[in-house]
């Protein structure tokens, strides 16, 4: 799946990491030969690339990002209580990603892009929702479900003590 450059850092290793829309990193190095982009040594280099596309394969694979938390949830729904709006297409925000956890019974989930494919979902086996990804839910049969929202780790301010 194509996410934009939203941004760089750096890791350990001095190498330059481009940071994802969807929370992903994808080493940007240059070690010459091996891979020359003599671009990311400079800050006008970086700052140009920043919304070029990349393909995130591990948005592929519907990993949610190692360092997210857990921010929110949705009160727990049942086949009768489930909002109009998760029954039909809708999306997280950018980064954003979610957990549906079944709590009873079972839950069609479906995905529409970029190829549409649906899973059932049941108790201990959660659908992953990626950021900006388009998908619905239907109940099957008596359910009882929340959606769990997770984010990128907060700054937390820091308390001066004395
Ligand atoms: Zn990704």
């Amino acid at each position: 799946m194509k996410r934009p450059i939203v941004g760089f850092r750096m890791d350990e290793e001095s190498h330059w990491v481009a940071e994802l829309s969807c929370g992903h990193g994808q080493h940007a190095r240059h070690v010459p030969p091996l891979s020359e982009r003599p671009w990311v040594l400079s800050a006008e280099g970086r700052a140009a690339r920043v919304g070029t596309e990349l393909e995130c394969v591990r948005c592929d694979r519907y990993e949610v990002p190692e360092s997210w938390e857990p921010y929110r949830r949705t009160p727990e729904f049942t086949e009768e209580s489930v909002p109009a709006a998760l029954r039909a297409a809708h999306t997280t925000k950018a980064g954003v990603w979610a957990l549906i956890q079944v709590v009873r019974g079972r839950l069609r989930y479906v995905i529409h892009e970029p190829v549409e494919r649906a899973a059932e979902l049941v108790p201990g086996s959660p659908g992953v929702v990626s950021p900006e990804v388009r998908h619905h839910v239907e109940p099957l049969g008596e359910v009882v479900f929340f959606v769990e929202f997770w984010r990128a780790p907060q700054l937390r301010s820091t308390q001066r003590s004395g």
